[in-house]
């Protein structure tokens, strides 16, 4: 092997935009390829070279315990919990942990940025990466912009400004990518916020979403697939419209997510420091993975905004995973009554807090282990990680 020079990444050139990426259709758009971080593509990308348990055992001290289940499913982790704030943010996707977070760790001087998202002004739904230099910057990049993002496209910035101590937040595909290239980056500490991300879109595949599903999608301002199995959309007008999981139009929307998150094994973010979901918790409250040291210290700065509780776990996902692999494979939408009836029924009787997030685990990676087969069946057994195969093995899959 040839030694790469320090500066070796400033003679690559970042690639045009709308040029096709090494990764080709399975490109994320997660940013590196924006950059002149471009040079480590080839080991850097998540969807060219998966190698989630290498980095693990570098950046967490240790990769999972495939003998503990928890491990196996929410990864390498020293604490789980509930919590939310006691005085949510406007506007946040949940109750605002991570705007807080970041918030606290620039006002205490840990960090001189944050990158994360804003939207742009002509679309609430556009991504515009920043990084953050001031509170209010932060803010305007609370909630969800639920299309693929292109983070990583502010690397070559930090380099430029001299920053040494960074909060980087973004989803798996981005954190796997970022930790490849972090000792490139010349910072002191890099802290890494995470959530947990599964089903994204392009903008045009994110537009067929509500115009397929939401009685009217051009005042939607916010949606999540929530643990009451139902996907909510928040209006304009302040208004909530809920529809159930099972009745989505599951045959139009079969090619609506993008082949990345189809073949995306790292639901929840395991390379991050710390990771802010909502699945493994009650229905309202946040699921907060602490997975080191720094995940700690970050998670300690807003402790005191924070009402928490321990994880639960309630229920049996198994015969409900396995009856959803076929009806998904052959595109069932059930008629709006049934998949209302299926919601209530499944709702009182079926899997919450940590089983619920098994439950969206198990469906997904089923889904995605039978796409990679069929679409990239050379890639599987590089691309899967041993955690997902242990994960799939427990299910029946169609041929
Ligand atoms: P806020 O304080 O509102 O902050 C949100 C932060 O997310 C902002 O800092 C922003 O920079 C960042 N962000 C927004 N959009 C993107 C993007 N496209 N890429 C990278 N960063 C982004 N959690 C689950 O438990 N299960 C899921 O299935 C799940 N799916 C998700 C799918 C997507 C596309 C995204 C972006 C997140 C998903 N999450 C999921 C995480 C969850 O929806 C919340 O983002 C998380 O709980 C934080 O809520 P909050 O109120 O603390 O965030
Ligand atoms: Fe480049 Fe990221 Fe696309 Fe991979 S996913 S090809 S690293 S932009």
């Amino acid at each position: 092997m040839t030694a790469v020079s320090p500066n070796a990444h400033k003679k690559a050139r970042a690639l045009k935009p709308g040029s096709r990426r090494p990764a080709k259709e399975l490109c994320s758009e997660c940013g590196l390829c924006d950059t002149y971080y471009v040079h480590y593509v080839k080991e850097a990308c998540a969807f060219i070279n998966q190698q989630i348990a290498d980095l693990e055992q570098e950046f967490h001290g240790r990769s999972r315990d495939l003998s503990q289940e928890n491990d196996v499913y929410f990864g390498v982790h020293q604490d789980m919990m509930a919590a939310r704030k006691t005085q949510p943010i406007e506007g946040a996707q949940w109750t605002g942990i991570v705007s807080s977070i970041a918030i606290e760790m620039l006002n205490r001087g840990l960090v001189e940025g944050v990158v994360c998202v804003q939207n742009t002004e002509e679309d609430r739904f556009q991504p515009k990466p920043v990084i953050a230099t001031t509170p209010e910057e932060i803010l305007a990049a609370r909630v969800n912009k639920p299309t693929l993002s292109p983070n990583l496209s502010v690397l070559e910035l930090v380099e430029q400004s001299g920053m040494k101590r960074l909060l980087v937040i973004g989803v798996g595909c981005q954190i796997q990518a970022l930790r490849a290239v972090q000792d490139k980056l010349g910072l002191e500490k890099l802290y890494v916020l995470g959530t947990p991300c599964v089903d994204n879109v392009t903008r045009a595949g994110l537009q067929k979403f509500l115009d397929t599903t939401s009685r009217s999608p051009d005042t939607v301002v916010y949606y999540e697939f929530m643990q009451d199995f139902r996907v909510h959309f928040k209006h304009e007008d302040g208004s909530t419209e809920t529809v159930p999981f099972f009745g989505l139009k599951t045959n139009e929307l079969k090619d609506v997510f993008a082949p990345s998150c189809m073949t995306c094994f790292d639901y929840v973010n395991s390379l991050a420091d710390l990771v802010v979901g909502y699945m493994g918790a009650p229905f309202g409250w946040q699921w907060i993975v602490v997975r080191n040291e720094t995940g700690a210290e970050m998670l300690d700065l807003v402790k005191d905004q924070l009402e928490t509780q321990p994880v639960m776990s309630q229920g049996d996902r198994h015969q409900a995973v396995q009856n959803s692999i076929p009806a998904y494979d052959k595109g069932v939408t059930l008629p709006m009554w049934a998949a209302k009836l299926m919601g209530v029924v499944i709702e009182k009787i079926g899997p919450k807090g940590l089983e619920y997030a098994r439950f969206s685990i198990d469906s997904h990676f089923t889904r995605n282990y039978l796409y990679m087969k069929r679409n990239y069946p050379d890639k599987l057994e590089q691309h899967v990680p041993d955690y997902a195969k242990r994960i799939v093995g427990q299910y029946k899959l169609p041929e």
